[in-house]
This record gives structure tokens, C-alpha cells and sequence, in this order.
């Protein structure tokens, strides 16, 4: 299991034994981005060796060779999230990229004045501020799914949203400020009962379970390799084969034609189309790496060992008086947002810095949440699989101690 090879899962991660000051470092920015493996750094690295040279237009040996690594890593990514058809796998810079993609690719295309797209209360700004761009664009309005006191969504409310001028829904996974995980299952059968399609922004979920697109039936899927022990840089968009080809494309340049001349372009099947340019082959590469080392790991595993830690961390914070944890919903990935009355979150995480504990503090990228709550911005310690009880026992302990410091 995950707990009993601990010692030799953490010594993969040469940064975890980097030292703060004197203090030895206890990351829990996960959510942000998450740390890279030995067997990543060194596929990089291998790669930058002895691979380098640039992908599909050449003939020459060290492009073919990157090109087949280019490949192979594509593949990894389709049988990852359970895709029908590599294809379907387009990279990307991450997940904003992603989104973008999809807002120029099918919304530009396809949401008109008047129509109406259905987002919720928990986004991160890469799924609110494009689609607003486009409502601007077109003059087409957006409509928000509420959130309880508990961070989950009123599913009940998101179907009454529905009517004849909803054209898209964009939904987030699982929340990057709170950790909540919705119910995208359901709510995407939702919109496919009123012939809408889903964007799944899933950043903050891809790293901690198991995905399978078609089991989920979303038409697009976006998430990014850096907080998935993989490099910053890139990401993919999984989309349906036939919308994909439905979709004009996002950037126009090399790679993504057919064939070009002052009169007319013709553009590149999927999901060539849609990867203009020179991509970041090495961070690709490094993205495949970090794939075939979760799945060494298992995604269920991991899913198993990070809800011990959420369970064990959740109890521990609670005790604390004077803290309240925002969005305490039992269906959660490993991530809390606190808040300590009285204390700036700038101020707790400056002070846990001290003692080399890594939060974030702020909006996370979520006002909307923070105004929802009533909270300016909180502190957020997100884990993943290679911290330990003995971490939480350290942030607990420091908590306490920013509460003191702050009592005298
Ligand atoms: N969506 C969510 C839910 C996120 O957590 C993040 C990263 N904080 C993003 C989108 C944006 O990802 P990236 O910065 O890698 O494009």
C-alpha cells in the first residue's frame, strides 16, 4: 500500500527533501502544482539527450524519433482518461489553453446572441472569464448553478436552468478552492437530455481518480500535466471526435493545415488542427512519464490513501478552535480551505512558511466561492499521495502556533 511504501514512494521526489531555512519542507500546495518524480526528471532529461529535434516534418532519424515518443505519450493520455480514439487527445499548453480552445473552436462557432450558457458558482476563473469573453463577443448570457453552505452544487437548481437558448454547459470536476468533486455524471446526462454539450474542466480531478470519458460521457475534458507530477506547459482537451471535426480551428500556423496558398487553406484532420506550431515536445514527453507513474501507482489506490489523509487532516483542523474549514462537504478530494478568525490568510501562510509548511493562500483563483462565502480569500493546504499524517500533524501544530504568536 501506499502508507506501509511511504519512505520509498517519497525518496522518488528528490524536492521533498529540500529544507526551509532550518525547517524541513511539508508541501501541501498540491493543488497548485503538484512535485515531478525521479522517473520524470529523468525522461526529460533523456529526452534533451538524446531525442531532441523537432516533430513530424522531417524524415530524418532523431524527428522520427521524436515524433514516435510525441505519439506514444498521446496514446498514454487516451488510454489514461479512456478515450475511444487517440484523436480525441489534443495537446495543449494546459488547461486554460483548453478551455480557450473550446470557447474559440465551438463557442465562436456555435452559441449566437440571446443563447444561454450554464456555469457554476465553483469555477476557476479559466472557466468563467473565456465564456464571459464570448458572451460579450455575441451577446449571449450566462447563467450560474448555485452552491449550499457546504461547497456542493444544487443539482436541483442547475436542472431549472435549462431552457430552448441553452447552448453549453462548462462545469468544473472537482473545485480547486474547496475540493468538493460534483456529480458531473448525472449533471452531464442532464444536458444531453436537453441536446446541450459539457466541457468538463477536470484540473483538480485527473490527478486524484480514476477518469473514463466515455463512462462519464462528456464531450470535452480539460487538465494540465503539472499538478499531476508531471511538467508545467502542457495539458490535454479530450473532445468527441465529431465535435472536434465540427469546430473551427483555435490558432492558425504550422502544422494545423492541409494545404495553404494566398487563396485558400484547407486545415489538418483532429487533432492536428488544433496543435498549431512547434508543441512543447519535451514537456509532452515528460506529461507521458508522469502518466505511466500514476498508473504504476494506481489512481484507485491514490484516490484510497488521499481521503485518509482528507479524513485524518478534516478531524484535526476541526479541533482547532477558532478555525472553520469552508466548504466541509463529505464528497471531497484532499483539499482544505481554512480560514482562523481574526488572522489574515496572508499573515498564516507567511507564518507556516516559517516553520517550511507550503499553503496558498488568497481567492485560488475563485472569487466568486470567496464572495459566496463571505471571505476575502482563505488558506488552502491540498495533498497528494506522497504526504503523510506526520505533515498534518506538523500544519495542525502550526496553526496553533500563528494563533499564538497572533494571542500575544
Ligand atoms: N481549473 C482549475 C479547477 C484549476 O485548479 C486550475 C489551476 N489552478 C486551472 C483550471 C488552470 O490550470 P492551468 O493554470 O494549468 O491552465
Amino acid at each position: 500500500t501506499i502508507a506501509s511504501g511511504m519512505e520509498r514512494l517519497r525518496a522518488d521526489f528528490p524536492i521533498l527533501d529540500i529544507k526551509v531555512g532550518d525547517k524541513p519542507l511539508v508541501y501541501l500546495d498540491n493543488a497548485a502544482s503538484s512535485q515531478m518524480p525521479q522517473a520524470v526528471i529523468d525522461r526529460l532529461v533523456h529526452y534533451q539527450k538524446t531525442q531532441h529535434a523537432n516533430i513530424h516534418r522531417a524524415v530524418h532519424h532523431l524527428s522520427d524519433l521524436a515524433t514516435q515518443e510525441y505519439e506514444a505519450a498521446r496514446r498514454k493520455l487516451q488510454h489514461f482518461i479512456g478515450a475511444r480514439e487517440e484523436r480525441e487527445v489534443i495537446f495543449t499548453s494546459g488547461t486554460t489553453d483548453s478551455i480557450n480552445l473550446v470557447m474559440h473552436g465551438y463557442g465562436r462557432k456555435f452559441i449566437q446572441n440571446g443563447d444561454e450558457i450554464i456555469l457554476t458558482a465553483l469555477e476557476h476563473h479559466s472557466n468563467i472569464v473565456p465564456w464571459q469573453m464570448l458572451a460579450e463577443e455575441k451577446g449571449a448570457r450566462i447563467r450560474v448553478v448555485p452552491i449550499n453552505d457546504a461547497g456542493e452544487l444544487l443539482v436541483d437548481e442547475y436542472e431549472k436552468l435549462f431552457n430552448s437558448r441553452t447552448r453549453f454547459v462548462g462545469l468544473s470536476h472537482v473545485s480547486n478552492a474547496l475540493g468538493s468533486i460534483n456529480p458531473i455524471k448525472r449533471m452531464i446526462a442532464t444536458a444531453h437530455q436537453h441536446g446541450v454539450p459539457v466541457l468538463i474542466d477536470g484540473a483538480q480531478a485527473a490527478p486524484h481518480m480514476k477518469i473514463d470519458v466515455q463512462d462519464l460521457d462528456c464531450d470535452f475534458y480539460a487538465f494540465s500535466a503539472h499538478k499531476m507530477c508531471g511538467p508545467t506547459g502542457v495539458g490535454i482537451l479530450y473532445g468527441k471526435a465529431h465535435l472536434l471535426e465540427s469546430m473551427q480551428p483555435f490558432k492558425g500556423g504550422g502544422d494545423m493545415i492541409a494545404s495553404v496558398s494566398f487563396e485558400k487553406t484547407t486545415y489538418n484532420d483532429i487533432p492536428y488542427k488544433f496543435e498549431a506550431g512547434t508543441p512543447p515536445i519535451a514537456a509532452v514527453i515528460g506529461f507521458g512519464a508522469a502518466i505511466d507513474y500514476l498508473e504504476q501507482i494506481g489512481l484507485d489506490a491514490i484516490a484510497a490513501y488521499e481521503h485518509e489523509l482528507l479524513v485524518y487532516a478534516s478531524e484535526q483542523i476541526r479541533m482547532i478552535p477558532g478555525v472553520r474549514i469552508v466548504g466541509d462537504c463529505p464528497d471531497k478530494v484532499a483539499v482544505i480551505s481554512f480560514v482562523v478568525d481574526g488572522i489574515h490568510p496572508h499573515d498564516v501562510g507567511t507564518l507556516l512558511n516559517q516553520d517550511g509548511i507550503a499553503v496558498r493562500t488568497g481567492h485560488h483563483c475563485a472569487q466568486p466561492i470567496m464572495q459566496r462565502f463571505n471571505v476575502a480569500a482563505t488558506s488552502r493546504a491540498s495533498f497528494s499521495f506522497y504526504n503523510t499524517k506526520e505533515e498534518i500533524e506538523v500544519l495542525v501544530a502550526g496553526i496553533r502556533s500563528v494563533q499564538k504568536v497572533f494571542a500575544q
